[in-house]
């Protein structure tokens, strides 16, 4: 039975890497997009025709899924004005942005983290999962931190419009013990959210690593950690998570971001480790802001980039997508909350060749895969989920030219 025809919307234009059956789809391949008349039956697109009546123009514009962002810090963004901090390694930001917290009230936490849901709302962006330092307390393992409450309300009352992910970042040395790690894991498992920690060059990490897929076994829960965010050849925590993946064939998503001395060690260990990587099924989470700002601090000028080895964990087949990170804080002093401009920079920085349009998962559907939230291609999707775009091109909304706005493609209906 076929559905009801809800609309045929003339002169669209649907990225090929947004398709997944383009033998079914009915465009006309147009470089990296598909051009035609999408056919909306019964609440979503059923493919394109080349001819026939049509409802409305769409004059050429883009339809694509939305956004989603797979690694922010709604606790932090936004801070920068008032630091007193003149700049400087990963571990100086980290020390300048812990100052900071004596500021933070639920009121400042709230104004702060509720600008940035709105940067992404207007760019587009649909799912999000922000970072939320976990304050650690290991006589009372149950208090959640402030900041965990206020994104959470705000996860609430932003419910519709955009869906808000917590993880919690945890220094790795406290998941050395089982007792708190199982406590926080059992915490996290009732509030909602995934787990998560800071893993660098820590003699616990090991133990760490292995109470947390622990206890992530035990209460269902998604992994996410920042590992090895340098470029010393000793970071080895990717190595270490990849094993415990693959050991224990963790059934939950586990996000790795940054793991940026991949790009640096030496080839035959970098080969082996992404192997180990794609084996295990993780996904990695390039993070281009962060960085080229705070990556190569050891000389006055920087020559490194900073970045993990993309383009060689995509061709081995591993899930890689690209986040934001730190927006206006000790970490990044410049920013916004939108994707796409992550995308422009990590084409930068990781030297991805056009079309464009064919990068556009690392910003959709690797990322949200990333998230355990899988996102349906446009031919799949419920058309009130897609975004019309005021542009027919993907190098200007890539770029956030002019006419990188969009709107829902349910307000472009002729019903609506
Ligand atoms: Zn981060």
């Amino acid at each position: 039975m076929t559905a009801r025809l809800d609309a045929v919307l003339g002169n669209a234009r649907v990225p090929a890497s947004l398709v997944a059956d383009a033998q079914r789809f009915g465009g006309r391949r147009d470089r990296d997009c598909f051009a035609g008349n999408l056919v909306v039956r019964g609440g979503s697109v059923a493919g394109m025709s080349q001819d026939g009546p049509v409802d409305t123009d769409l004059g050429g514009r883009l339809v694509t899924t939305p956004f989603v962002e797979p690694h922010c810090h709604l606790d932090k963004c936004f801070t920068i004005e008032r630091l007193d901090f003149a700049g400087g390694s990963l571990l100086d930001a980290i020390t300048a942005q812990s100052a900071d917290k004596a500021n933070w009230t639920y009121g400042d936490l709230r104004g702060r983290a509720e600008r940035g849901i709105r940067e992404m709302v207007a760019a587009g962006t649909r799912m999000v999962r922000t970072h939320v330092d976990w304050e650690v307390d290991m006589r009372d393992p149950d208090r959640l931190p402030l900041a965990w409450r206020v994104i959470g309300d705000l996860a609430e009352e932003w419910r519709g419009r955009i869906t808000i992910q917590r993880a919690a970042l945890l220094p790795i040395a406290s998941m050395a013990d089982a007792g708190y790690s199982q406590a926080v894991g059992r915490v996290i498992a009732q509030s909602g959210g995934a787990l998560g920690a800071f893993v660098f060059d820590q003699p616990e990490r090991a133990a760490g690593i292995h109470n947390m897929f622990s206890v992530a076994a035990r209460h269902g829960l998604a992994l996410d950690f920042h590992v090895d965010e340098g470029l010393s050849p000793e970071l080895d925590g990717l190595e270490l998570i990849a094993r415990e993946a693959a050991r224990t064939a963790h059934a939950e998503p586990v996000l790795c971001g940054h793991a940026c001395n991949l790009a640096v060690i030496e080839q035959d260990v970098r080969k082996q480790r992404i192997e180990l990587t794609a084996r295990a099924g993780l996904s990695v989470v390039a993070l281009p802001s962060s960085n080229l700002y705070l990556q190569d601090r050891d000389r006055t000028i920087p020559r490194e980039r900073g970045l993990t080895a993309v383009s060689e964990l995509l061709a081995a087949g591993v899930n890689v997508a690209f986040g934001t990170d730190n927006v206006q804080d000790a970490f990044c002093p410049v920013g916004i909350h939108d994707p796409k401009r992550t995308l422009a920079m990590g084409v930068l920085a990781a030297h991805l060749p056009p079309p464009l349009g064919d990068r556009l998962p690392l910003v959709m559907q690797n990322a949200a895969k990333a998230l355990g939230q899988p996102l349906a291609p446009v031919d799949r999707s419920p058309a009130d989920a897609l975004l019309i775009w005021e542009t027919g091109d993907v190098a200007e909304l890539v770029s956030g030219g002019t006419y990188a706005r969009c709107r829902s493609l349910h307000d472009a209906m002729p019903s609506h």
